[in-house]
């Protein structure tokens, strides 16, 4: 049935909010009508809230007690694939509609009147009284570039009260100005040829243009090594996406790799992208949502909220580096950005590119089953070869103690960085130990809120929780029995990796890169930038580096504990591990000289340590698929995860317990209920976690089953229920 796409004034329309409300709201469409999608506010009790017209009216209330829309807002009407993506995210993700709502809707600025805001930028004098408060108003300007920001916003990122920022505006350290109208974004000359490409990238990219020319959906595995050059491939399916008049979306993993996409984006096409990521800001944030809508602009970069950006017609969505679990948000709305893309496209029809090295079982699965078109990359673009993998037998090597590069290892290093190319040191371990332990009793520092061990950050003089992010000094004494001076770290992190290299390689030049070392975004971003252009001879890093950036001097790779990643109980171990593995080794060797890849490992028997040397990829893929198999394990069946959290450790496992004797609903379809039992951070912020891990067929319609099991019970009102659909982490 085909709903009507206007509402005349008086109609009665269904509102949905971001509200709590478990429904839809009816009121009359205003003077003027409205169209389906609309963006409206309408009066809540005294309160005047964001709403969407969702459709027509559903009636039943008291015809004299409808009130009015208040006004329709100046903004693109949602298209009715949006509005249907949101419903069957919310479905999958068994998240109210309402909060998916408030997903796609974070547009700052949104509600307010048309007309011009007044922004600020850097002025033409420096300030003339330095204070610390206008020194990080002017700290806040260099970070950003030449970017605009309004008063509050300014003010928030500052710190600072906004008479700060209005003191500097007078004095003409600022300027003031009147933000027009938001614009378009410059065009993308979509006609412009790209570089020459090799036949196998040719043949790739033909088969992305004509997938994206047929004009309905279909998703592709972009297959192929570091370096191959899938992302020249998908530009081309993103320049035919843009010829065709289609808006095109590409995700990336890390706000710091957007630097050196936009910069390729303005090369090939002439201009740049919009940006979405935390690191934009909020003036450029509501631009980009609007142009979204009103298809004023082509192509968007960003990160994986920028799915819920209203585009008005979106034809393809690239999700690069498709393996990366940064895609999966892990809290609030728990959804995978990787599903979510196939699942907005297959509603748009539009085209999906999955391009990755190392792709994770799901879509590997779904490739050999036909459900994904899988393209291949073979080689390298020009000489560069992938690199030589070899394991370092650790139980062979002499290691004194505090000490974590053993000899071969040093000695591999020295000989690169004496010929002035680089190395790559990857520890995936931020701070300077994970454990700081007492010499006297034995006493291992523990953080208060969480069951977790606080790590010492040497560089910020503090131990810090990693689950919740608590913090305190180093203290001088131990906590537990007051012995002074006695407090050791224990075990590395790349702060102290970093103290071993200082004293092993005291000439050469360090550079730590760890995403708590960096104030912001772009500080990272320039670090990163430098050490392309060689600003540094050994870089020591933790999975920051294993993301896709490019340094073309770096031909050795050191991974300091290839065993990390397979201690643990987790289901994806040995597929994180040899993804990650393979990620950091094809950091080597990406321009002309040939790389190397050392792993230090004491298990190099182990058959995950076996097929990440071996380089037998596909036979790899094969076995973990078969033990998934025959275990049931996704993607041969299907996952849920709850996670029941309060400060009352009783309450928390009563109600899980309740929960498990009522799955009634659950094995109707099969399914079985583990748990509950402690989450494996069986505390964090003082609240106590417990776990239950539903276990369903595949194919079996487990969202049905799952909301019908958790409707049973009313969860007290300090216990807070999390269901994680597709669970990824299991902590
Ligand atoms: P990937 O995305 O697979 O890591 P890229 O597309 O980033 O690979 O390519 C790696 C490097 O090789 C980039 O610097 C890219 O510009 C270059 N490159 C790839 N293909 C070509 C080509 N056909 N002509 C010129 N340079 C290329
Ligand atoms: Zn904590």
């Amino acid at each position: 049935m085909a709903e009507p796409s206007f509402f005349a004034a008086g109609d009665l329309v269904a509102v949905l909010t971001g509200e709590p409300l478990g429904r839809t709201l009816d009121y009359r469409a205003p003077e003027g009508g409205c169209h389906a999608g609309a963006f409206v506010e309408v009066p809540l009790g005294p309160r005047r809230v964001l709403g969407v017209v969702w459709g027509p009216g559903e009636g039943g209330f008291d015809p004299a007690r409808i009130r009015a829309v208040g006004r329709v807002l100046d903004a693109a009407p949602m298209g009715e694939a949006m509005r249907q993506f949101l419903v069957r995210a919310a479905d999958y993700t068994l998240t109210p509609l309402p909060a998916m709502l408030r997903l796609a809707t974070r547009a700052p600025g949104l509600a307010d009147p048309p007309g011009p805001r007044r922004v600020y930028r850097r002025g033409q004098v420096a300030p003339d009284r330095a204070t610390e408060a206008r020194a990080r108003v002017m700290a806040v300007l260099d970070d950003y570039g030449g970017a605009a920001f309004t008063l509050s916003e300014l003010a928030g990122l500052a710190g600072v009260t906004t008479s700060v920022v209005k003191g500097l505006a007078k004095q003409g350290a600022l300027s003031e100005e009147e933000a027009p109208r938001d614009l378009p974004y410059p065009r993308l000359e979509a006609g412009q040829p790209g570089k020459a490409l090799t036949e196998e990238q040719e043949a790739a990219a033909a088969s992305l243009r004509a997938a994206v020319a047929g004009g309905s959906y279909g998703t592709t595995l972009l297959k192929g090594v570091t370096g191959s050059g899938k992302t020249e491939v998908y530009l081309e399916a993103v320049a035919e996406c843009l010829a065709r008049g289609r808006q095109a979306l590409v995700l990336l993993p890390e706000i710091a790799l957007t630097a050196d996409f936009l910069a390729r984006v303005e090369d090939r096409f002439g201009a740049r992208p919009g940006e979405w990521h935390s690191g934009v800001t909020q003036t450029e944030r509501r631009r980009l949502w609007r142009m979204a809508g009103e298809g004023g602009v082509g192509l968007v970069v960003g990160a994986r909220s920028a799915l819920f950006l209203p585009f008005r017609d979106l034809g393809l969505i690239v999700v690069d580096e498709e393996h990366d679990t940064s895609y999966k948000q892990e809290d609030g709305v728990l959804y995978n950005a990787r599903d979510m893309a196939v699942l907005r496209a297959s509603l748009c029809d539009a085209q999906v590119v999955l391009a990755s090295a190392t792709p994770c079982l799901e879509t590997w699965v779904n490739a050999e089953a036909g459900k994904y078109r899988r393209l291949d990359l073979g080689a390298r673009f020009g000489a560069a070869d992938l690199p030589e993998m070899r394991a370092v037998d650790m139980r062979a090597e002499a290691l004194e103690p505090g000490r974590w590069i053993g000899p071969t290892l040093a000695a591999a290093v020295a000989a690169r960085i004496g010929r002035g190319e680089q190395a790559l040191l990857f520890l995936n371990r931020r701070g300077y130990a994970p454990v700081t332990i007492c010499r006297a009793c034995g006493h291992q520092i523990g953080c208060a809120h969480c069951d977790a061990r606080m790590v010492e950050h040497r560089f910020l003089g503090r131990l810090v929780c990693h689950q919740c992010g608590d913090s305190q000094p180093m203290p001088a004494a131990c906590p537990s029995c007051k012995a002074e001076g006695r407090l050791a770290p224990v075990g590395p992190g790349v702060e102290r990796l970093a103290e071993e290299v200082a004293a092993r390689f005291p000439a050469a030049r360090v550079a730590v890169l760890s995403s708590d070392l960096f104030a912001s975004a772009r500080a990272l971003k320039d670090k990163i930038t430098d050490i392309a252009r060689g600003g540094a001879d050994i870089i020591i890093g933790t999975q920051l580096v294993a993301k896709g950036h490019n340094f073309p001097a770096l031909t050795l790779v050191g991974v300091i504990d290839a065993d990390l990643g397979l201690q643990g109980s987790d289901l994806r171990a040995a597929e994180r591990t040899f993804q990650l593995m393979r990620q950091v080794a094809g950091r080597a060797g990406r321009a002309e000289r040939k790389g190397e890849a050392l792993l230090q490992t004491f298990q190099p028997e182990h058959p995950v340590m076996r097929a990440i040397l071996s380089g037998d990829e596909d036979g790899f893929w094969r076995a973990e698929a078969a033990a998934r198999q025959a275990a049931g394990m996704p993607p041969y069946g299907r996952l849920a995860g709850i996670i029941l959290s309060s400060p009352d450790v009783q309450a928390v496992f009563d109600f899980g317990a309740e929960l498990a004797r009522r799955a009634q609903p659950l094995r109707r379809i099969g399914a079985e209920v583990f748990g509950p039992a402690p989450a494996p951070v069986a505390r964090v912020r003082g609240r106590h976690r417990v776990r239950l891990l539903v276990k369903g067929p595949k194919g079996a319609a487990l969202q049905g089953a799952l909301a019908e099991w958790l409707a049973q019970l009313r969860p007290p009102a300090s216990l807070r229920l999390a269901v994680d659909i597709d669970p990824q982490s299991f902590y």
